[in-house]
Protein backbone atom coordinates (compact mmCIF):
# COMPACT_ATOMS: atom_id res chain seq x y z
CA UNK A 1 0.00 0.00 0.00
CA UNK A 2 2.69 2.46 1.00
CA UNK A 3 4.36 2.02 -2.24
CA UNK A 4 1.20 2.38 -4.37
CA UNK A 5 1.16 5.83 -2.15
CA UNK A 6 4.29 6.87 -2.56
CA UNK A 7 4.27 5.98 -6.66
CA UNK A 8 0.74 8.43 -6.16
CA UNK A 9 2.32 11.06 -4.71
CA UNK A 10 5.51 11.59 -7.22
CA UNK A 11 3.01 11.74 -10.09
CA UNK A 12 0.94 14.34 -8.89
CA UNK A 13 4.37 15.98 -7.98
CA UNK A 14 5.10 15.09 -12.15
CA UNK A 15 1.80 16.71 -12.91
CA UNK A 16 2.50 19.80 -10.47
CA UNK A 17 6.03 20.27 -12.64
CA UNK A 18 4.24 20.15 -15.86
CA UNK A 19 1.59 22.82 -14.33
CA UNK A 20 4.12 24.99 -13.76
CA UNK A 21 5.99 24.23 -16.59
CA UNK A 22 2.84 25.41 -18.52
CA UNK A 23 1.87 27.95 -16.81
CA UNK A 24 5.02 29.81 -18.12
CA UNK A 25 3.16 30.21 -21.45
CA UNK A 26 -0.43 31.91 -21.98
CA UNK A 27 -0.67 29.74 -24.75
CA UNK A 28 -0.81 26.69 -22.40
CA UNK A 29 -1.64 28.40 -19.15
CA UNK A 30 -5.29 26.89 -18.88
CA UNK A 31 -3.22 23.27 -19.69
CA UNK A 32 -0.91 23.76 -16.78
CA UNK A 33 -3.61 24.93 -14.64
CA UNK A 34 -5.67 21.14 -15.33
CA UNK A 35 -2.27 19.38 -14.51
CA UNK A 36 -2.35 21.06 -11.82
CA UNK A 37 -5.48 20.59 -10.70
CA UNK A 38 -5.52 17.42 -11.23
CA UNK A 39 -2.29 16.48 -8.99
CA UNK A 40 -3.84 18.42 -6.47
CA UNK A 41 -7.19 16.34 -6.69
CA UNK A 42 -4.41 13.32 -6.62
CA UNK A 43 -2.61 14.44 -3.62
CA UNK A 44 -5.68 14.94 -1.47
CA UNK A 45 -7.17 11.42 -2.13
CA UNK A 46 -4.22 9.64 -1.55
CA UNK A 47 -3.87 11.46 1.68
CA UNK A 48 -7.43 10.77 2.78
CA UNK A 49 -6.67 6.97 2.17
CA UNK A 50 -3.26 7.04 3.30
CA UNK A 51 -3.74 8.69 6.91
CA UNK A 52 -6.21 5.91 8.38
CA UNK A 53 -8.88 9.06 8.37
CA UNK A 54 -11.35 8.27 11.80
CA UNK A 55 -14.16 10.00 10.56
CA UNK A 56 -14.61 12.00 7.40
CA UNK A 57 -17.24 13.98 9.08
CA UNK A 58 -15.32 17.01 9.43
CA UNK A 59 -13.55 16.86 6.58
CA UNK A 60 -16.51 16.89 4.12
CA UNK A 61 -17.78 19.72 6.24
CA UNK A 62 -14.59 21.85 6.36
CA UNK A 63 -14.40 20.78 2.49
CA UNK A 64 -18.11 21.49 1.40
CA UNK A 65 -18.00 25.19 2.83
CA UNK A 66 -14.41 25.93 2.22
CA UNK A 67 -15.54 25.06 -1.64
CA UNK A 68 -18.52 27.03 -1.53
CA UNK A 69 -16.60 30.06 0.09
CA UNK A 70 -13.86 29.95 -3.01
CA UNK A 71 -16.48 29.16 -5.58
CA UNK A 72 -18.24 32.77 -4.48
CA UNK A 73 -14.69 34.45 -3.90
CA UNK A 74 -13.57 33.78 -7.46
CA UNK A 75 -17.01 34.74 -9.09
CA UNK A 76 -17.20 37.90 -7.35
CA UNK A 77 -13.58 39.18 -7.70
CA UNK A 78 -13.36 41.17 -10.06
CA UNK A 79 -9.36 41.19 -12.40
CA UNK A 80 -8.15 44.21 -10.68
CA UNK A 81 -8.74 42.71 -7.41
CA UNK A 82 -6.56 39.97 -8.32
CA UNK A 83 -3.25 40.51 -6.31
CA UNK A 84 -5.40 40.64 -3.00
CA UNK A 85 -7.22 37.78 -3.23
CA UNK A 86 -3.74 35.97 -4.09
CA UNK A 87 -2.61 37.94 -1.13
CA UNK A 88 -5.01 36.47 1.35
CA UNK A 89 -4.99 32.77 -0.22
CA UNK A 90 -1.51 32.68 0.41
CA UNK A 91 -1.86 34.38 3.95
CA UNK A 92 -4.27 31.13 4.54
CA UNK A 93 -1.80 28.53 3.46
CA UNK A 94 0.80 29.82 5.98
CA UNK A 95 -2.27 29.92 8.42
CA UNK A 96 -2.84 26.16 7.81
CA UNK A 97 0.89 25.14 8.21
CA UNK A 98 1.14 26.89 11.11
CA UNK A 99 -2.22 25.20 12.67
CA UNK A 100 -0.76 21.72 11.60
CA UNK A 101 2.41 22.20 13.23
CA UNK A 102 1.03 23.36 16.34
CA UNK A 103 -1.85 20.64 16.42
CA UNK A 104 1.24 17.89 15.90
CA UNK A 105 3.08 19.36 18.41
CA UNK A 106 0.05 18.81 20.90
CA UNK A 107 -0.66 15.43 19.56
CA UNK A 108 3.02 13.87 20.04
CA UNK A 109 2.91 15.68 24.06
CA UNK A 110 6.02 16.25 25.39
CA UNK A 111 8.30 13.41 23.03
CA UNK A 112 8.92 15.10 20.10
CA UNK A 113 11.89 14.13 17.96
CA UNK A 114 14.40 16.71 17.46
CA UNK A 115 14.03 17.00 13.59
CA UNK A 116 10.24 17.41 14.37
CA UNK A 117 10.64 19.58 16.76
CA UNK A 118 12.84 21.95 13.92
CA UNK A 119 10.53 21.48 11.64
CA UNK A 120 7.86 22.70 14.08
CA UNK A 121 9.26 25.88 15.33
CA UNK A 122 9.85 26.70 11.23
CA UNK A 123 6.23 25.95 10.24
CA UNK A 124 4.92 28.25 12.96
CA UNK A 125 7.42 31.02 12.31
CA UNK A 126 7.04 31.28 8.68
CA UNK A 127 3.61 30.34 8.43
CA UNK A 128 2.41 32.92 11.45
CA UNK A 129 4.78 35.18 9.38
CA UNK A 130 2.92 34.99 6.22
CA UNK A 131 -0.36 34.53 8.19
CA UNK A 132 -0.37 37.76 9.53
CA UNK A 133 1.25 39.37 6.67
CA UNK A 134 -0.80 38.41 4.07
CA UNK A 135 -3.48 39.73 5.65
CA UNK A 136 -1.51 43.30 6.47
CA UNK A 137 -0.77 42.86 1.73
CA UNK A 138 -4.99 42.17 1.48
CA UNK A 139 -5.73 45.47 3.72
CA UNK A 140 -3.41 47.69 1.82
CA UNK A 141 -4.43 46.71 -1.45
CA UNK A 142 -8.21 46.57 -0.40
CA UNK A 143 -7.68 50.25 1.17
CA UNK A 144 -8.34 48.86 4.58
CA UNK A 145 -4.87 49.41 5.83
CA UNK A 146 -2.54 52.37 4.77
CA UNK A 147 -1.12 52.24 1.76
CA UNK A 148 1.74 54.43 2.70
CA UNK A 149 5.12 53.64 3.66
CA UNK A 150 5.41 53.19 7.72
CA UNK A 151 8.06 54.25 9.02
CA UNK A 152 9.15 53.96 12.32
CA UNK A 153 12.50 54.51 14.18
CA UNK A 154 14.39 51.58 15.21
CA UNK A 155 11.92 49.20 12.89
CA UNK A 156 14.73 47.10 11.78
CA UNK A 157 15.97 46.45 14.86
CA UNK A 158 12.91 45.76 16.46
CA UNK A 159 11.96 42.92 13.88
CA UNK A 160 15.97 41.55 14.40
CA UNK A 161 15.33 41.32 18.03
CA UNK A 162 11.87 39.82 17.49
CA UNK A 163 13.53 37.54 15.03
CA UNK A 164 16.45 36.49 17.48
CA UNK A 165 13.60 35.97 20.09
CA UNK A 166 12.09 33.19 18.01
CA UNK A 167 14.76 31.26 17.08
CA UNK A 168 16.15 31.46 20.75
CA UNK A 169 12.82 30.42 22.39
CA UNK A 170 12.36 28.26 19.28
CA UNK A 171 15.71 26.52 20.21
CA UNK A 172 15.08 26.23 23.63
CA UNK A 173 11.35 23.98 22.72
CA UNK A 174 13.43 21.63 20.42
CA UNK A 175 15.44 20.71 23.72
CA UNK A 176 12.50 20.91 25.85
CA UNK A 177 9.50 19.97 24.12
CA UNK A 178 7.12 19.88 26.76
CA UNK A 179 7.09 23.96 27.07
CA UNK A 180 3.60 24.36 25.67
CA UNK A 181 3.50 28.20 26.68
CA UNK A 182 7.18 29.14 25.10
CA UNK A 183 5.73 27.80 22.13
CA UNK A 184 2.39 29.94 21.74
CA UNK A 185 4.27 32.66 23.09
CA UNK A 186 6.16 31.78 19.68
CA UNK A 187 3.11 31.63 17.53
CA UNK A 188 2.29 35.29 18.96
CA UNK A 189 5.77 37.04 18.11
CA UNK A 190 5.34 35.20 14.59
CA UNK A 191 2.08 36.82 13.91
CA UNK A 192 3.42 40.49 15.53
CA UNK A 193 6.08 39.70 13.22
CA UNK A 194 4.50 39.42 9.81
CA UNK A 195 2.72 42.65 10.56
CA UNK A 196 5.63 44.96 11.52
CA UNK A 197 7.02 42.99 8.32
CA UNK A 198 4.87 43.91 5.76
CA UNK A 199 2.86 46.99 7.25
CA UNK A 200 6.66 49.73 6.20
CA UNK A 201 5.89 48.26 2.69
CA UNK A 202 3.84 50.93 0.76
CA UNK A 203 0.69 50.06 -1.49
CA UNK A 204 2.76 50.54 -4.57
CA UNK A 205 4.80 47.41 -4.16
CA UNK A 206 2.63 44.92 -2.56
CA UNK A 207 1.90 42.76 -5.62
CA UNK A 208 6.20 42.40 -5.17
CA UNK A 209 5.39 41.61 -1.19
CA UNK A 210 2.20 39.35 -2.04
CA UNK A 211 4.74 36.95 -4.82
CA UNK A 212 7.22 37.15 -1.61
CA UNK A 213 4.61 35.98 0.66
CA UNK A 214 3.50 32.94 -1.52
CA UNK A 215 6.70 32.13 -1.63
CA UNK A 216 6.69 32.11 2.14
CA UNK A 217 3.60 30.03 2.18
CA UNK A 218 5.54 27.51 -0.14
CA UNK A 219 8.25 27.22 2.45
CA UNK A 220 5.81 26.67 5.46
CA UNK A 221 3.79 24.03 3.47
CA UNK A 222 7.35 22.34 3.10
CA UNK A 223 8.31 22.46 6.38
CA UNK A 224 5.10 20.71 7.68
CA UNK A 225 5.75 18.32 5.48
CA UNK A 226 8.97 17.36 7.17
CA UNK A 227 6.89 17.72 10.24
CA UNK A 228 4.21 15.32 8.94
CA UNK A 229 6.91 13.45 6.95
CA UNK A 230 4.83 13.85 3.93
CA UNK A 231 7.05 13.65 0.27
CA UNK A 232 4.11 15.39 -1.68
CA UNK A 233 4.06 18.23 0.90
CA UNK A 234 7.30 18.55 0.62
CA UNK A 235 8.03 18.63 -3.24
CA UNK A 236 4.79 20.72 -3.86
CA UNK A 237 5.52 23.44 -0.91
CA UNK A 238 9.67 23.54 -2.22
CA UNK A 239 7.87 24.29 -5.61
CA UNK A 240 5.60 27.53 -4.28
CA UNK A 241 8.86 28.45 -2.14
CA UNK A 242 10.78 28.75 -5.47
CA UNK A 243 8.50 29.53 -8.13
CA UNK A 244 7.73 31.92 -6.09
CA UNK A 245 11.11 33.63 -5.37
CA UNK A 246 11.37 33.34 -9.46
CA UNK A 247 8.62 35.72 -9.94
CA UNK A 248 9.44 38.17 -7.45
CA UNK A 249 12.71 38.18 -8.47
CA UNK A 250 11.19 39.02 -12.05
CA UNK A 251 8.94 41.62 -10.59
CA UNK A 252 12.06 43.80 -9.36
CA UNK A 253 14.09 43.08 -12.23
CA UNK A 254 11.46 44.90 -14.63
CA UNK A 255 10.51 47.57 -12.01
CA UNK A 256 14.51 47.85 -12.02
CA UNK A 257 14.52 47.40 -7.96
CA UNK A 258 16.10 45.52 -5.51
CA UNK A 259 14.22 43.15 -3.26
CA UNK A 260 15.67 45.39 0.01
CA UNK A 261 14.79 47.94 -1.49
CA UNK A 262 10.84 46.88 -1.42
CA UNK A 263 11.24 44.68 1.40
CA UNK A 264 12.35 48.14 3.43
CA UNK A 265 10.10 50.40 1.85
CA UNK A 266 10.61 52.11 -1.09
CA UNK A 267 7.71 52.97 -3.19
CA UNK A 268 4.72 54.87 -1.59
CA UNK A 269 1.21 54.15 -2.75
CA UNK A 270 -0.37 55.01 -5.80
CA UNK A 271 -0.66 58.80 -6.67
CA UNK A 272 0.74 59.69 -3.26
CA UNK A 273 3.45 62.11 -4.96
CA UNK A 274 1.46 64.32 -6.95
CA UNK A 275 -0.18 64.57 -10.15
CA UNK A 276 1.27 66.19 -13.74
CA UNK A 277 -1.83 68.41 -14.30
CA UNK A 278 -0.57 70.02 -10.99
CA UNK A 279 3.20 69.80 -11.36
CA UNK A 280 6.10 71.11 -13.19
CA UNK A 281 5.60 70.45 -16.68
CA UNK A 282 5.57 73.89 -17.90
CA UNK A 283 4.89 72.21 -21.67
CA UNK A 284 1.90 72.15 -23.97
CA UNK A 285 -0.31 69.24 -24.50
CA UNK A 286 -2.27 68.10 -27.76
CA UNK A 287 -5.34 66.41 -27.31
CA UNK A 288 -7.87 65.25 -29.65
CA UNK A 289 -11.39 63.80 -30.30
CA UNK A 290 -12.42 60.25 -31.54
CA UNK A 291 -13.17 61.82 -35.22
CA UNK A 292 -9.94 63.59 -35.08
CA UNK A 293 -8.26 60.44 -34.33
CA UNK A 294 -10.18 58.07 -36.50
CA UNK A 295 -9.14 60.29 -39.29
CA UNK A 296 -5.03 60.13 -38.11
CA UNK A 297 -5.44 56.29 -37.99
CA UNK A 298 -7.08 56.05 -41.56
CA UNK A 299 -3.69 57.08 -42.97
CA UNK A 300 -1.52 54.79 -40.80
CA UNK A 301 -0.27 51.27 -41.78
CA UNK A 302 1.44 49.84 -38.62
CA UNK A 303 -0.41 50.19 -35.22
CA UNK A 304 1.09 49.51 -31.77
CA UNK A 305 -1.18 49.28 -29.15
CA UNK A 306 0.41 49.36 -25.07
CA UNK A 307 -2.57 48.45 -22.76
CA UNK A 308 -1.57 49.26 -18.80
CA UNK A 309 -4.08 48.99 -15.59
CA UNK A 310 -6.58 51.77 -16.77
CA UNK A 311 -7.65 49.24 -19.39
CA UNK A 312 -8.24 46.40 -16.64
CA UNK A 313 -9.99 49.28 -14.64
CA UNK A 314 -12.18 50.35 -17.15
CA UNK A 315 -12.42 46.77 -18.12
CA UNK A 316 -11.63 47.93 -22.04
CA UNK A 317 -10.69 44.71 -23.85
CA UNK A 318 -13.52 43.70 -25.62
CA UNK A 319 -13.95 47.62 -26.61
CA UNK A 320 -10.32 46.98 -27.89
CA UNK A 321 -10.93 43.87 -29.41
CA UNK A 322 -13.48 45.68 -31.38
CA UNK A 323 -10.68 48.39 -32.29
CA UNK A 324 -8.18 45.83 -33.58
CA UNK A 325 -10.97 44.04 -35.45
CA UNK A 326 -12.18 47.53 -37.52
CA UNK A 327 -8.62 48.53 -37.95
CA UNK A 328 -7.32 45.22 -39.47
CA UNK A 329 -10.83 45.14 -42.35
CA UNK A 330 -9.10 48.39 -43.53
CA UNK A 331 -5.75 46.32 -44.14
CA UNK A 332 -3.95 47.68 -40.83
CA UNK A 333 -1.54 46.06 -39.39
CA UNK A 334 -2.05 45.77 -35.60
CA UNK A 335 -0.19 44.51 -32.87
CA UNK A 336 0.27 44.66 -28.93
CA UNK A 337 3.27 45.67 -26.49
CA UNK A 338 3.30 43.71 -23.76
CA UNK A 339 5.17 45.54 -20.45
CA UNK A 340 6.49 42.67 -17.93
CA UNK A 341 4.74 44.48 -15.12
CA UNK A 342 1.84 46.69 -16.87
CA UNK A 343 -1.21 45.98 -14.64
CA UNK A 344 -0.85 44.97 -11.30
CA UNK A 345 0.07 41.56 -11.83
CA UNK A 346 2.55 39.37 -14.20
CA UNK A 347 0.45 38.38 -17.13
CA UNK A 348 -2.28 40.76 -16.48
CA UNK A 349 -2.85 42.27 -19.50
CA UNK A 350 -2.31 38.95 -21.70
CA UNK A 351 -4.84 37.66 -19.37
CA UNK A 352 -7.82 40.05 -20.32
CA UNK A 353 -6.63 40.16 -23.77
CA UNK A 354 -6.92 36.46 -24.39
CA UNK A 355 -10.01 36.73 -22.51
CA UNK A 356 -11.46 39.17 -24.83
CA UNK A 357 -10.33 35.94 -28.19
CA UNK A 358 -7.42 38.52 -29.24
CA UNK A 359 -5.01 36.19 -30.56
CA UNK A 360 -1.79 35.66 -28.66
CA UNK A 361 0.52 35.85 -31.73
CA UNK A 362 -0.60 39.20 -31.46
CA UNK A 363 0.80 40.41 -27.92
CA UNK A 364 4.45 40.88 -28.05
CA UNK A 365 6.51 40.78 -24.88
CA UNK A 366 8.75 44.21 -24.33
CA UNK A 367 12.24 42.92 -25.73
CA UNK A 368 10.60 41.27 -28.93
CA UNK A 369 8.82 44.60 -30.15
CA UNK A 370 10.76 47.65 -28.78
CA UNK A 371 13.22 47.71 -32.12
CA UNK A 372 10.08 47.90 -34.03
CA UNK A 373 8.84 51.67 -32.44
CA UNK A 374 10.86 53.59 -35.03
CA UNK A 375 9.22 51.82 -37.74
CA UNK A 376 5.77 52.50 -36.28
CA UNK A 377 3.23 54.99 -37.61
CA UNK A 378 0.75 54.72 -34.28
CA UNK A 379 1.51 53.59 -30.88
CA UNK A 380 -1.96 53.52 -28.74
CA UNK A 381 -1.41 53.52 -25.55
CA UNK A 382 -4.97 52.32 -23.39
CA UNK A 383 -4.35 52.85 -19.55
CA UNK A 384 -0.90 52.57 -19.62
CA UNK A 385 1.45 55.17 -17.53
CA UNK A 386 4.41 54.20 -16.15
CA UNK A 387 5.65 51.42 -18.07
CA UNK A 388 6.01 53.96 -21.25
CA UNK A 389 7.52 56.69 -19.32
CA UNK A 390 10.72 58.20 -20.96
CA UNK A 391 12.03 59.18 -17.81
CA UNK A 392 13.07 56.03 -16.89
CA UNK A 393 15.31 55.87 -19.62
CA UNK A 394 17.44 59.42 -18.66
CA UNK A 395 15.87 61.22 -15.87
CA UNK A 396 18.66 60.41 -12.69
CA UNK A 397 16.22 61.60 -10.35
CA UNK A 398 13.25 58.91 -11.12
CA UNK A 399 12.31 56.66 -8.98
CA UNK A 400 11.87 54.80 -11.81
CA UNK A 401 15.23 55.30 -13.65
CA UNK A 402 16.86 52.40 -15.24
CA UNK A 403 13.21 50.22 -15.56
CA UNK A 404 12.90 49.27 -19.18
CA UNK A 405 10.11 51.19 -20.50
CA UNK A 406 8.20 50.33 -23.81
CA UNK A 407 10.04 52.65 -26.22
CA UNK A 408 6.73 54.20 -27.73
CA UNK A 409 8.02 57.95 -28.25
CA UNK A 410 10.01 56.29 -30.77
CA UNK A 411 6.80 55.89 -32.91
CA UNK A 412 5.78 58.58 -35.63
CA UNK A 413 2.57 59.58 -33.11
CA UNK A 414 1.66 57.95 -29.71
CA UNK A 415 -1.98 58.34 -28.55
CA UNK A 416 -2.08 58.32 -25.07
CA UNK A 417 -6.17 57.21 -24.08
CA UNK A 418 -6.30 57.90 -20.05
CA UNK A 419 -9.04 59.71 -18.03
CA UNK A 420 -6.16 62.72 -17.06
CA UNK A 421 -3.05 63.69 -16.96
CA UNK A 422 -2.75 61.84 -13.34
CA UNK A 423 0.14 59.75 -12.39
CA UNK A 424 0.11 55.93 -12.43
CA UNK A 425 0.74 53.65 -9.79
CA UNK A 426 4.68 54.83 -9.17
CA UNK A 427 3.06 58.18 -8.39
CA UNK A 428 5.07 60.52 -10.53
CA UNK A 429 5.04 63.02 -13.47
CA UNK A 430 4.58 61.42 -17.10
CA UNK A 431 6.76 63.65 -19.69
CA UNK A 432 5.27 61.67 -22.18
CA UNK A 433 1.87 63.42 -22.82
CA UNK A 434 4.06 67.12 -23.32
CA UNK A 435 6.10 65.50 -26.37
CA UNK A 436 5.74 66.83 -29.86
CA UNK A 437 4.94 63.66 -31.12
CA UNK A 438 2.55 62.67 -28.09
CA UNK A 439 -1.58 63.11 -29.03
CA UNK A 440 -3.67 62.71 -25.28
CA UNK A 441 -7.21 61.28 -26.19
CA UNK A 442 -9.17 61.75 -23.16
CA UNK A 443 -11.42 59.40 -21.58
CA UNK A 444 -12.69 56.13 -20.07
CA UNK A 445 -10.69 53.29 -22.00
CA UNK A 446 -14.32 51.23 -22.12
CA UNK A 447 -16.14 54.64 -23.68
CA UNK A 448 -13.09 56.13 -25.80
CA UNK A 449 -12.39 53.23 -27.61
CA UNK A 450 -15.87 52.21 -28.47
CA UNK A 451 -16.12 55.83 -29.78
CA UNK A 452 -12.98 55.43 -31.71
CA UNK A 453 -14.03 52.31 -33.14
CA UNK A 454 -17.69 53.70 -34.41
CA UNK A 455 -15.82 57.13 -36.02
CA UNK A 456 -12.96 53.96 -37.73
CA UNK A 457 -15.82 52.08 -38.89
CA UNK A 458 -17.69 55.11 -40.72
CA UNK A 459 -14.85 56.30 -42.33
P1 LIG B 1 -0.01 52.85 -14.21
O1 LIG B 1 -0.48 52.48 -12.87
O2 LIG B 1 1.31 53.47 -14.35
O3 LIG B 1 -1.06 53.87 -14.88
C1 LIG B 1 -2.35 53.52 -15.09
C2 LIG B 1 -3.07 54.72 -15.67
O4 LIG B 1 -4.37 54.26 -16.03
C3 LIG B 1 -3.27 55.88 -14.70
O5 LIG B 1 -2.33 56.91 -14.92
C4 LIG B 1 -4.71 56.30 -14.94
O6 LIG B 1 -4.75 57.66 -15.39
C5 LIG B 1 -5.21 55.39 -16.04
N1 LIG B 1 -6.57 54.94 -15.83
C6 LIG B 1 -7.16 54.54 -14.68
N2 LIG B 1 -8.43 54.22 -14.89
C7 LIG B 1 -8.68 54.43 -16.21
C8 LIG B 1 -9.82 54.26 -17.03
N3 LIG B 1 -10.99 53.87 -16.54
N4 LIG B 1 -9.70 54.54 -18.34
C9 LIG B 1 -8.51 54.98 -18.86
N5 LIG B 1 -7.40 55.15 -18.12
C10 LIG B 1 -7.49 54.86 -16.80
O7 LIG B 1 -0.16 51.55 -15.11
P2 LIG B 1 0.91 50.75 -15.96
O8 LIG B 1 0.20 49.52 -16.38
O9 LIG B 1 1.53 51.64 -16.98
O10 LIG B 1 2.07 50.40 -14.95
C11 LIG B 1 1.93 49.45 -13.91
C12 LIG B 1 2.54 49.95 -12.63
O11 LIG B 1 2.24 49.03 -11.58
C13 LIG B 1 4.05 50.08 -12.72
O12 LIG B 1 4.49 51.15 -11.94
C14 LIG B 1 4.50 48.78 -12.11
O13 LIG B 1 5.82 48.84 -11.61
C15 LIG B 1 3.46 48.61 -11.00
N6 LIG B 1 3.40 47.23 -10.56
C16 LIG B 1 3.01 46.24 -11.42
C17 LIG B 1 3.05 44.93 -11.03
C18 LIG B 1 2.73 43.81 -11.98
O14 LIG B 1 3.05 42.68 -11.66
N7 LIG B 1 2.12 44.09 -13.12
C19 LIG B 1 3.42 44.56 -9.68
C20 LIG B 1 3.78 45.69 -8.85
C21 LIG B 1 3.74 46.95 -9.29
P3 LIG B 1 -6.07 58.55 -15.21
O15 LIG B 1 -6.39 58.54 -13.76
O16 LIG B 1 -5.65 59.88 -15.74
O17 LIG B 1 -7.13 57.92 -16.04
Amino acid sequence: MSTIIEISYLFSSVLFILGIKNLSSPKTARRGNFFAAVGMLIAIVVTLLDRHVLTFEWIIIGGLIGSVIGAILAQKTAMTGMPQMVGMLNGFGGGASALVALSEFLKLDGSVPVHTGIAIIASLLIGGVTFTGSMIAFGKLQGIVTGKVVKYPGQHWINLAMLILVVAAGAFVVVNPTELSLTLSIVFVALVLGVTLVLPIGGADMPVAISLLNSYSGIAGATTGFVLQNNELIIAGSLVGASGIILTNIMCKAMNRSLMNVVLGGWESAGTVGSAAETSHKGQIKSVDQEELAMIFDVANSVVIVPGYGMAVAQAQHAVRDLVNALENKGKNVRFAIHPVAGRMPGHMNVLLAEAQISYDKMLAMEDINDDFPNTDIALIIGANDVVNPAARHDKASPIYGMPILNVDYAKTVVINKRSLNVGYAGIDNELFFYPNALMYFGDAKDAISKLTHEVKNL
